[in-house]
């Protein structure tokens, strides 16, 4: 859900801003997870794949994730030309080779690890210990790219959010690539996933024909027009435990077969749940469903984008969630809306006609230059601290709103009231306008109610005069404690 929410935050803004935008996601199914789950539950494991990805797609559709196409990589119909044509071309390209191998493989990880990256034994990611395969393999000749990709890193061919992330991937480029994995027996994988082309003995590795969801999510091998247009695609959002797929074989790959690469990929962290890490035996997963259905899809994308830093871990708790939302949301953002389209619809029939004065043109600057932050903060997807930044917007609106008192100056002197009320309208603006990539819906009703909708960065201009205000609701609404 995380992932689907920072997804739709980066494609909302971009697309406001002018670009054409599609988001491709999809499920890797063709893993001996799947296979090992579904006899576990004794159902086939098609079954088992076509309910979880369900789950996924509805999951997709209420966090309102842009328009999207979803691949399901054991779907023949719609996904196997395309790794299989990626196999044939690195084949090509003299990149393949078959070898005998026995190493140690985790399972939940579908990855082989070598003695030291083992602690005393035990998978480092699950705590579990591996399993060891002995079988003939094909591999694909990552040493080969060692330099290109090296290259690659240095000129930022594919740029890394956030740098840190690259520099410790070029540290691993430093210890040396080797050649990786590629298939599994046929035997060991129960014939679940996609044939090796030419050889049936053989299916190939999940991540090799997973990767390829980015290309057959865009037509590759489908939609040739299609795949021309969106493809290299503009950026990959992953976790960040799995970029050494997405920095390193995923470009060696897309090299070998002769593709451009993506031009930059996302990373994201962990969401812990009260301090620790989600899992079913310690009790504290959190279900995106039923968060949304309590709470409303809108505070839950509020939450996330603030509370979580984008690139970095975070914790869910409900405490900090309602806090967040009462204090922040309500509290400050809500607030501030609220008061002034309230004052201006009732004091001045909505009708403001002057400009801001001094006092509010020189809040607006300082209001201005944060708006440009936000903006900039986005365009590096750095979507925690353009929130942040909508944040101090509304503590500067809410203070100037407070010192003006335009309920005491309304008694004294309307004239002077409504320059006042002026500048706390283009406030309100500029808020509802930032808000855009992280609460759609609220962001449209807050601009609707001065009968305007969210537009492109450069189009929303220094300020404005003249406001017609439609009676206001409530946009934010705090949650009762019970
Ligand atoms: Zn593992």
């Amino acid at each position: 859900m995380f992932e689907f929410i920072m997804t739709d935050v980066v494609a909302r803004h971009r697309k406001l801003n002018g670009s054409k935008v599609w988001v491709t996601t999809g499920s890797d199914e063709n893993s001996l997870k799947n296979v090992r789950a579904a006899e576990a539950q004794k159902i086939p494991v098609g079954e088992l794949c076509r309910r979880n990805a369900d789950l996924f797609i509805a999951l997709a559709k209420k966090v309102e994730l842009s328009e999207f196409s979803f691949i399901r990589s054991s779907v023949k119909e719609t996904h196997w030309k395309g790794p299989q044509k990626i196999w044939e071309l690195c084949d090509k390209a003299g990149d393949i080779y078959k070898k005998k191998y026995s190493g140690m493989y985790c399972v939940a990880c579908e990855q082989f690890y070598t003695d030291s990256e083992l602690e005393t034994g035990l998978c480092p990611v699950h705590k579990t210990k591996p399993e060891l395969i002995e079988e003939e393999n094909y591999f694909f000749r990552l040493s080969k790219y060692q330099k290109r990709i090296e290259e690659m890193f240095k000129n930022d061919e594919i740029m890394v959010f956030p740098q840190s992330k690259k520099n410790e991937m070029m540290g691993f480029v430093n210890q040396g690539l080797e050649d990786f994995s590629i298939s599994r027996s046929k035997m060991r994988t129960k014939g679940w996933g996609v044939p090796v082309p030419g050889d049936e003995s053989q299916y190939m590795y999940v991540w090799f024909d997973a990767l390829c969801i980015y290309l057959t999510g865009v037509g590759f091998q489908y939609d040739e027009k299609k795949f021309k247009e969106w493809w290299p695609a503009s950026m990959h959002v992953v976790g960040k435990d799995i970029i050494r797929f997405h920095l390193i074989y995923w470009p060696a790959m897309l090299m070998s077969a002769g593709l451009p690469l993506p031009k930059s990929v996302l990373i994201h962290g962990f969401i812990t749940a009260g301090g620790e890490k989600m899992s079913k035996t310690v009790g504290n997963v959190v279900d995106p469903d039923e968060l949304i259905a309590k709470y409303g899809i809108e505070r839950v994308r509020y939450f996330f984008m603030k509370d979580i830093p984008t690139f970095e871990d975070g914790d869910y708790s409900e405490g900090a969630f309602k806090a967040c939302v009462n204090n922040e949301l309500v509290g400050n953002l809500g607030n501030f809306i609220h008061r002034t389209l309230t004052f201006a619809y009732t004091k001045f029939g909505g009708e403001i006609k002057s400009a801001p004065n001094e006092s509010g043109i020189s809040v607006l600057g300082e209001v201005g230059r944060r708006r440009e932050e936000v903006n900039k903060l986005l365009w590096e997807n750095n979507i925690h601290e353009a929130m942040l930044k909508i944040l101090e917007i509304g503590n500067i609106a809410n203070r100037y709103f407070q010192e003006m008192a335009p309920w005491e100056l309304v008694k004294k002197d309307k004239e002077e009231c409504e320059k006042v009320v002026s500048a706390c309208l283009n406030m309100c603006m500029i808020i509802g306008d930032l808000l855009y990539p992280f609460v759609p819906e609220s962001s449209e009703r807050i601009l609707g109610f001065i009968g305007m909708k969210p537009v492109p960065f450069g189009e929303l201009g220094e300020m404005r005069s003249g406001f017609s205000v439609k009676e206001p609701k409530i946009v934010f609404e705090k949650i009762q404690e019970k």
